[in-house]
């Protein structure tokens, strides 16, 4: 991938803290809503939750009408991979859940994403998803000055497969700021060591692999926005923002500690 060095956005330190508040409310909003995921809860339900938070503490739901979606979470339940339209489906002891969570606040956006069970899930399930939060937080760890996208996006993928699972190809990271998607496109999957746009201080990007327990093949249902797993596997995503410093990388998308889940999430 070539790509040239002013199409990335590089972030003052004000911007950085702007950014900083964006991906707080957006994070806090998550768990809110993560907290609420019990059997018998719906997709619609879930989505009021969040955006009344967000709308309460100033911010705006930067998901609701982006090319027209509908709502403020995405929500992916099960086999869904992303761009899961909250609807009236009903949350069942089992599913696992994607949520992802966006909010704007004083024109910067947050933009962040996690997985968690429905009551009692399966072992498979509960190792999917702890290998793709594991598989974010490395990919965070490997975006850092001296590497290059495609050190970090093998290392990542590596993982995964080592792992059993795939990780998704057509849905990526990306540049966040004043617009919620800005350069670079942020790959997980299918990069070569030491090519790529190297990690540098100022940029803020978000790192958001998408695991499947089958295939990496996805498609799209007629809704125009779900996705799912092709031959109908799991798949569960975790999604943080982060700042490149001279030091490494920073997340940006961190909850107040009144928010955090019980299991660290
Ligand atoms: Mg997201
Ligand atoms: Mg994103």
């Amino acid at each position: 991938m070539v790509l040239l060095r002013e199409q990335i956005r590089y972030k003052s330190r004000k911007e950085v803290e702007k950014l900083r508040e964006a991906g707080r409310l957006a994070a806090n909003a998550l768990r809110l809503t993560a907290k609420s995921v019990k059997p018998g809860i719906s997709l619609l339900e879930l989505d009021k939750i969040a955006e009344t938070y967000i709308r309460q503490n100033g911010g705006t739901p930067n998901f609701k009408g982006y090319h027209g979606f509908p709502g403020t979470l995405c929500t992916s339940v099960n086999d869904k991979v992303v761009h899961g339209i909250p609807s009236h489906y009903v949350l069942q002891e089992g599913d696992i859940i994607a949520i992802d969570c966006g909010a704007k606040l004083d024109g910067y956006h947050g933009d962040t994403c996690l997985t968690v069970g429905v009551g009692q899930i399966s072992e498979q399930a509960k190792m999917l998803i702890q290998t793709a939060q594991l598989a974010m937080y490395l990919g965070i760890e490997h975006s850092r000055p001296g590497n290059r996208l495609g050190d970090m996006s093998t290392t990542v993928q590596k993982f995964a497969e080592e792992r059993g699972y795939s990780i998704v190809r057509e849905y990526i990271g990306h540049g966040i700021g004043r617009d919620l998607h800005e350069d670079p496109q942020v790959v997980f999957a299918e990069q070569r060591p030491g090519t790529g746009f190297r990690f540098e201080p100022g940029m803020t990007i978000t790192i958001e692999p998408i695991l499947n327990i089958g295939s990496h093949k996805c498609i799209v249902e007629p809704d125009g926005w779900t996705v799912r797993t092709k031959d109908g596997s799991l798949s569960a995503q975790f999604e943080h923002d982060i700042h490149i410093t001279k030091d490494g990388p920073e997340i940006l998308s961190i909850p107040d500690p009144e928010f955090e889940l019980e299991d660290g999430l």
